[in-house]
């Protein structure tokens, strides 16, 4: 495939005091974002409007993921004033909603889901009133872990399939698809709205994001996210397609007409991408019914 992005993957340099303000003082509290980790396109337009999605327990993962940027090895223990540092940050910014993501923590006995705890612990306590919406990794499937985090009732529990079962082998290797659509129904189970996400341009096919759609939704998953997949470096999975608006547009359609309360759908989306509007809208749509 001609490597050159088309015209609207092209995305405006911004450089601005508040990105600028708040990468300062990222590095200054030793906080990391998946937004810098992930060289997310998005990062410039988030940055300047204070929004960050936080990656907690560092930022080296224990999997290796042909679509991700986050480097791979073996990670240090979980920083316990590591929540302290999220709250205050979050207070700073005057966050409404915030996102809460981490690395993939294989070496932990729990998965790091007592982690995930006490951040949103922390959150409650110096933030009140703060939406909180946690991304999290699959923890090796475990309903223990995933019931600690279910206790500290996130408003959205969010964890992505990534792409659909046929390319699972190359591109996310160390995962399962039954098992994360598990954790979808589980969380599910527990109470909590569900969320995920898909990247697309991988080599799909259409009917078979629509076979994603359905099983999300024979999950419980009601909130999605599609986005194009970009290659963070030329060791990672080729992008096979760079998928054009219109049929971004087609998925967002088909998506709300089979079931989903909400979709955002367009090449720069990514599952953190404008979280707290697509949850206030949701929340809007909600109260009018
Ligand atoms: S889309 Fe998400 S990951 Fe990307 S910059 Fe925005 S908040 Fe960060």
């Amino acid at each position: 495939m001609n490597d050159k992005r088309p015209v609207w993957l092209t995305k405006r340099l911004i450089v601005d005091e508040r990105v600028t303000t708040l990468e300062r003082d990222l590095a200054g509290l030793r906080l990391n974002t998946v937004c810098q980790e992930a060289c997310c396109p998005n990062q410039g337009e988030c940055f300047s409007h204070g929004v960050a999605t936080f990656l907690i327990m560092g930022n080296i993962c224990t999997r290796n993921c042909r679509f991700c940027a986050v480097k791979s090895g073996t990670p240090s223990a979980p920083d316990p004033q590591e929540p302290q540092r999220l709250a205050q940050e979050v207070e700073r910014l005057g966050l409404r909603f915030v996102v809460i993501t981490s690395v993939t923590r294989d070496d932990l006995d729990d998965g790091g889901a007592g982690h995930f705890v006490s951040v949103i612990s922390a959150l409650r306590e110096r933030c009140p009133g703060v939406g909180i919406e946690v991304l999290i990794p699959d923890f090796g499937g475990s309903e223990s872990a995933l019931v600690k985090v279910a206790g500290a009732r996130p408003e959205i529990l969010n964890h992505n399939v990534e792409t659909i079962p046929r390319l699972y082998s190359s591109v996310r290797p160390q995962a399962e698809y039954r098992r994360s659509l598990q954790v979808l129904s589980q969380a599910g189970r527990m109470g909590l709205l569900t969320k995920s996400g898909l990247m697309v341009g991988l080599g799909e096919t259409l009917e078979e994001v629509k076979e994603v759609m359905l099983d999300l939704l024979n999950a419980g998953c009601r909130l999605l996210t599609i986005g194009q997949y970009l290659m963070p470096s030329k060791l990672h999975h080729k992008v096979v397609e760079y998928v054009s608006p219109e049929i971004f547009d087609q998925y967002k359609d088909l998506a709300l007409s089979m079931g989903f309360s909400a979709v955002a759908s367009s090449p720069f989306v990514r599952s953190s991408y404008m979280a707290d509007e697509f949850y206030s809208l949701l929340m809007a749509g909600k109260r009018s019914h």
